[in-house]
């Protein structure tokens, strides 16, 4: 599949493009927003930038890949696209309008795979002119480093498209997993309950963050605290994955830390809005 249009210029969209472009596949970025579309380019190119001072990538390979990626507003462009990858934010109501949209563009043996952290890509698929042809393909943050993908299969998705999605992730030397179609899949399912316990040891004033952060790193050995990767990932997308867990789950060991929810309602989402559990 060498014509694949990201739908979404945030955080992922961004990341998976520069990852897809630096693997020699032609992307096109697309999002409704033109200042995202420029914070993108700009992040791609800075990411791409450190790469070059670091002798990562050659000056050849830095304008082959800047060269392999298109910006644009339009959905249009869907309609020459071979593999359209969704990362849109995890909301159903959007993500639904868009399917909407899609159904109408998309060529028929195009294939939408969609990168949501913990929606049912059966429902998902339901929302799509053809659902054979929706897949779930969860690349993780930041996508240019992270090798896992996690290939998830809807009810109605067909052999033909998760072979398409398999044969796409092993040319870009990714890593699958394959995970049922159930809420949070395998890496959520376990990681964001594990975030949202933190805020609530943080919330119950038992440690302040940056304790919480030292004793996770520390005592069990993670990269990174709990309470800094959710800043990482942006609290709006955890709160959305625990309320989906919460729902779809029916269990009270899901329920979203009242301090996540305050949080989001105040716009403190985490490094994308510079503020949450830590200022940057
Ligand atoms: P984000 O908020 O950083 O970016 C979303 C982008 O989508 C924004 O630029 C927004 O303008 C654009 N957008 C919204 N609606 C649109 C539309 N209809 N058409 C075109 N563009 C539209 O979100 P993100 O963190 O990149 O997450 C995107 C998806 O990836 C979500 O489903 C999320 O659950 C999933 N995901 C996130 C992470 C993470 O760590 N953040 C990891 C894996 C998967």
């Amino acid at each position: 599949m060498q014509n694949v249009a990201i739908i979404g210029a945030g955080q992922m969209g961004s990341g998976i493009t520069q990852y897809l472009a630096m693997n020699d596949i032609t992307v096109t970025l697309i999002d409704y927003k033109e200042t995202n579309i420029r914070k993108a380019s700009k992040t791609i190119e800075t990411g791409l930038n450190k790469l070059l001072s670091k002798s990562k990538i050659s000056e050849e390979k830095f304008l082959k890949t800047i060269n392999h990626i298109k910006y644009s507003a339009s959905l249009e462009l869907c309609r020459e696209m071979d593999l359209v990858i969704e990362a849109i934010p995890e909301t159903l109501s959007k993500k639904k309008e868009l399917f909407h949209k899609l159904s109408e563009i998309m060529h028929e043996s195009s294939i939408l795979a969609t990168n949501t952290s913990s929606l049912s890509i059966t429902k998902l698929g339901s929302m799509f002119i053809d659902p054979s042809r929706v897949i779930g393909m969860h690349f993780f943050n930041p996508a240019v480093m992270m090798p896992l993908v996690e290939i998830i299969r809807g009810l109605n998705t067909s052999k033909e498209t998760v072979d398409k999605a398999i044969a796409f992730i092993d040319d870009i030397e990714k890593k699958a997993v394959f995970v049922q179609d159930q809420s949070g899949f395998i890496v959520n399912r376990i990681l964001i309950p594990m975030i949202n316990e933190a805020i609530f040891v943080l919330q119950e004033g038992i440690a302040t963050s940056e304790e919480i952060d030292k004793a996770m790193k520390l005592g069990s050995n993670h990269p990174m605290g709990p309470l800094e990767l959710a800043d990482f990932i942006g609290l709006d997308t955890c709160l959305a994955i625990m309320e989906t867990l919460h729902k779809n789950l029916g269990e009270d060991k899901y329920r979203p830390a009242p301090l996540l929810r305050k949080y989001v309602e105040g716009n403190r989402l985490g490094r994308k809005t510079k503020k949450g559990f830590y200022t940057y």
